[in-house]
């Protein structure tokens, strides 16, 4: 079944069940909490925190969704992509845990002629929170899955909270078995490669207060109204139905890859590596494609750099396969192309599209240059010295001038043997900040706050996420 028609008859069963079928929000998240939408549930979030009369009692989308935690295991795993699009299906003070459950299950398991996605029931397991007894009899009664193919998960798994306080609740997720070539048995709570989760439903019936962490925190009481959200991997569910290994093999995604071997030459399945970066070329070049057609723009900060980061390590991955020259233009062409028919205004955009991507590929292209000539020397004086650490200096001055990302640097200088003084160079990157805040201050009042510059030395914030690495 093509992505398209699994999103098609998402769509239609959740309308014909009452449902107010609302398109994909933009990627860019109308939310100053969020750099960018991570679920379905974001559009609706007024909606759940009561701020919003809902003008519907429920819903169903299918949302464009960016995770860039997930960007480590991206074509490492089956199942991780920066970009995906969740289906999901909300009640907002409506239905609620047997109803949502219900609608999951005859979903899934409807035959396809009827509609349906026709998986069977067999190769189904779930999980429940650790006390949600609740909701495992409802499984067990009203459902009939056996015992043995539920378990118990705990908080990090099976619970959801947002904001404190806020609301919160238990989650049920629906994993799908793919059998023996997946590793060893004993449901998701041992294998999550194999039992792949597909479908999280999370049932939002409590307020939650303060606590230490993310796990720890005392329940306040219940919400005014118990409502659902729900969400379901659209590329998890294809590549169950397509048949396939992982999500970077199923219809929308497998074209980008092709493309890419043609490009470099080098074939898909000729090793561990190159396949691991043929699936990173086709799933950032996707997620470039995405942001871009929303409107962000490569930048050196927030959103513009998280699309800088993940478009970069494309072609960077690129290089690595073989490819020489540019290689951007056909990539999202072949993008454009596929995802267009879900989202017709990358083809009404496609020129601004391909203006953004095609400079940011000129600069970096040009900034790889330049910048190789200084990091190479640098490894020379570096090495000539007797040293195995690259200084900060050096990171920063690449970053500064040729918009190095610190994880390029990384792993550029550990092709070379050496690694990098990564707390150096966010102290200088803290610094920069400092000093262009101060600046703008000085702007303002005329006269330079020297306070800004004295806070500078302590911190080392985190890294947003890191990884070029081809092996590991
Ligand atoms: P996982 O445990 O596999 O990382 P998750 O528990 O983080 O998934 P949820 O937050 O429950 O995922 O999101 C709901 C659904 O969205 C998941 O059941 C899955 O089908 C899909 N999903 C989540 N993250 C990704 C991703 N990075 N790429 C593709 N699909 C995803
Ligand atoms: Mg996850
Ligand atoms: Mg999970
Ligand atoms: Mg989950």
């Amino acid at each position: 079944m093509e992505s398209a028609e699994i999103r098609r008859r998402w769509l239609r069963f959740f309308e014909e069940r009452g449902h107010t079928v609302v398109p994909s929000a933009s990627l860019i998240a109308d939310d100053p909490t969020l750099l960018l939408v991570p679920a379905g549930m974001v559009p609706f979030k007024p909606y759940f925190l009561g701020e919003v009369k809902p003008p519907f009692p429920r819903a169903t989308s299918v949302q464009k969704c960016v995770r860039t935690p997930d960007i480590e295991e991206v074509g490492k795993t089956t199942r991780h992509g920066t970009f995906f699009q969740m289906c999901g299906n909300f009640s907002f003070g409506d239905y609620f845990k047997e109803g949502a459950i219900k609608y999951a299950w005859e979903l899934l398991t409807t035959p396809v002629a009827d509609g349906g996605y026709g998986l069977e029931p067999e190769k189904l397991w779930i999980t429940v929170y650790l006390d949600d007894d609740e909701a495992e009899r409802i499984w067990r009664h009203v459902i009939g899955v056996p015992a043995q193919r539920i378990q118990r998960l705990g908080k990090t798994e099976n619970y959801w909270s947002m904001g404190v306080p806020g609301p919160c609740g238990p989650c049920s997720e629906i994993n799908y078995d793919r059998g023996p070539e997946f590793g060893v048995e004993g449901g998701p709570a041992v294998n999550d490669e194999r039992y792949v989760e597909i479908w999280n439903l999370v049932f939002m019936q409590y307020e939650r207060g303060a606590g230490e962490g993310k796990e720890d925190f005392p329940i306040l009481g219940d919400l005014p109204s118990q409502n659902i959200d729900t969400g379901l991997g659209l590329e998890r569910l294809a590549m169950i139905l397509q048949g396939v290994q992982n999500m970077y093999e199923t219809d929308t995604l497998r074209v980008v890859i092709d493309k890419a071997t043609e490009l470099t030459g080098v074939r898909y399945g000729a090793s561990q590596n190159t396949d691991v970066a043929l699936r990173v070329v086709a799933d950032h070049m996707r997620t470039s494609t995405m942001l871009i057609g929303d409107g962000v723009t490569p930048g050196n900060e927030g959103r513009g750099y998280v699309l800088r980061r993940i478009m970069r390590r494309a072609i960077r991955n690129m290089r690595l396969l073989g490819a020489t020259g540019p290689v951007v233009a056909e990539l999202l062409n072949v993008v454009i192309r596929t995802m267009g028919q879900q989202y017709p205004e990358l083809l009404t955009d496609r020129q601004r599209i391909e203006t953004v991507a095609l400079a940011e590929e000129a600069a970096f292209l040009k900034a790889l240059k330049g910048g190789t000539n200084i990091l190479d020397t640098a490894v020379t004086e570096t090495k000539s010295a007797g040293g195995t650490v690259l200084s900060g200096d050096k990171a920063f001055l690449l970053h500064d001038t040729w918009g190095f990302p610190i994880d390029l640097t990384l792993e550029m200088a550990a092709e070379q043997g050496l690694s990098v003084d990564e707390d150096g160079f966010r102290r200088l990157m803290k610094e920069q900040r400092e000093r262009a805040k101060a600046d703008a201050k000085a702007k303002k009042t005329g006269h330079a706050d020297l306070s800004a510059y004295r806070e500078v030395a302590d911190s080392v914030g985190e890294t947003e996420f890191t990884g070029y690495t081809l092996t590991e």
